[in-house]
């Protein structure tokens, strides 16, 4: 049974066995965990995972995909189902160690709604656009350094792992690829625990960092100015807490930790 690349999913199926095998060596599941694969498509990696995790599970959007998979591989526990109203919480059995070739029209929301339940997985191994994973590991006072860099480098450990060129692609996309594997390691999360105290926190501090990228080129006193008008009312008050800070410097030149400190003393002096 064949299945035709659908563009509008995202279908750029791997050819190359050596990247297949590179891409599946990558995966370290933690003693006892799961392994979940996003997008199998036609099976280019799950022939290979299934061989080392009999009890994979993947999740897959195309009904066209899914029929064949349950003709090649019948014991595989395959959810019919759109990743992005994947309910973790519910698959999350055992620390769950996630893989896949991304489909690439998706993979912000995808690395959100990972980084967003960190905690129930151990890590994850994706093939991205190459420019996306250049920002997930990128530095501070670089062009790439972003939204996506703090708060991947916040609430995990990024690797660049390697590059995969388009050629090995069919069809071929557009765009470079590269494989990046996150590690979520809880037991040393030390913004969570020691520095954050609540989800609320997180949630707070994707605002500000949000915030403060969205006008890039301001200053941080400037880009915050919403934020920090509500919390400061009294200018003066404002412009106090703007030096003291060190506001008058872009988001692009905060480290993630600082952007947490920031976060904190933001909301820490609030007067109620
Ligand atoms: N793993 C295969 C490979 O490497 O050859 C296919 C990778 S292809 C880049 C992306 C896969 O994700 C496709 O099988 C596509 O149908 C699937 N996909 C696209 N959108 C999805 C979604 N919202 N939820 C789950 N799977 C999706």
């Amino acid at each position: 049974m064949q299945v035709k690349p659908k563009k509008s999913l995202g279908q750029h199926f791997l050819t190359d066995t050596n990247i297949i095998r590179k891409i599946v060596d990558a995966v370290e599941p933690v003693p006892g965990g799961k392994v979940m694969e996003i997008g199998p498509g036609t099976g280019a990696l799950t022939r290979l995972l299934m061989e080392r995790y009999a009890d994979l599970e993947v999740i897959e959007i195309d009904s066209r995909a899914v029929d064949y998979l349950r003709d090649v591989y019948p014991d595989l526990t395959i959810h019919e189902q759109d990743v992005l109203k994947t309910d973790w919480q519910g698959l999350a059995t055992s620390p769950i160690s996630v893989v896949g070739n991304l489909p690439y029209y998706i993979t912000s929301p995808i690395l959100f709604s990972v980084l967003d339940r960190r905690e129930l997985f151990s890590s994850a191994v994706f093939m991205m656009q190459k420019e996306v994973a250049e920002r997930l590991v990128a530095k501070p006072r670089t062009k790439d350094y972003g939204i996506l860099s703090v708060q991947t480098q916040l609430w995990s450990k990024p690797e660049y792992l390697f590059s995969v060129s388009r050629h090995v692609f069919t069809p071929k996309p557009n765009v470079e690829s590269a494989v990046v594997r996150l590690t979520f390691d809880h037991s040393t999360e030390p913004q969570e625990n020691t520095r954050l105290d609540t989800q609320v926190d997180a949630g707070k501090i994707k605002m500000v960092v949000r915030t403060a990228f969205n006008q890039r080129r301001k200053t941080l006193s400037n880009a915050l100015k919403s934020i920090l008008v509500e919390r400061f009312p009294d200018a003066e008050t404002r412009a106090d807490f703007a030096a003291a800070q060190g506001l008058s410097r872009r988001a692009e030149e905060l480290t993630p930790l600082e952007f947490v400190d920031l976060t904190r003393a933001i909301y820490d002096l609030r007067v109620e």
